[in-house]
């Protein structure tokens, strides 16, 4: 299937719809930059008239910012979901919860907004390096402290 696929209507898919996926944007906000494309296998099935549902794996690598020492660090994203896909005309009367749902226009279903959703929700809320990635590599700090290190051979 072309990357550039945009929106496709899902009321009238021959099922499983199977695509392999590639971006090489995102729409996203606080999160890394992209350092690879976004690879994405999906498989939907309909599931009853109104109810389709989605199985799937994401891989990406990005580029973000520990959130301690400021560095670039790669985040590694590879995850699968499995979701329910409706409607969004369905939304508001909707009171099945007991599964994740993306809702969408049908007819004009955009993959990549599906994708961009499932990314949003992954992605590592603590971004880190390592748990002490200041006390192992201090840059600052070391000539912060030069003051008290002479102090204490004063005192020594
Ligand atoms: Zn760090």
């Amino acid at each position: 299937m072309s990357k550039n696929i945009k929106t496709f209507n899902l009321k009238e898919g021959a099922f499983p719809i199977k695509m392999d996926l590639m971006f090489e944007d995102i729409d996203l906000q606080n999160i890394g930059r992209l350092k690879d494309s976004i690879y994405g296998n999906i498989e939907i099935s309909l599931i009853s008239k109104d109810l389709f549902r989605c199985e799937g794996s994401i891989n990406s690598i990005l580029i973000d910012n520990c959130q301690s020492c400021l560095r670039d660090i790669e985040v590694n994203l590879n995850f699968l979901f499995n979701l329910a896909i409706k409607d969004e005309a369905l939304m508001m009367d909707d009171d099945s919860s007991q599964d994740q749902t993306h809702y969408q226009n049908l007819e004009y279903f955009d993959v990549k907004q599906l994708i961009q959703e499932e990314i949003s929700l992954n992605y590592p809320n603590i971004v880190k390096c390592e748990d002490n990635c200041l006390e192992i590599n201090p840059i600052e700090k070391e000539e912060k402290n030069l003051p008290f290190k002479k102090i204490r051979d004063l005192i020594d």
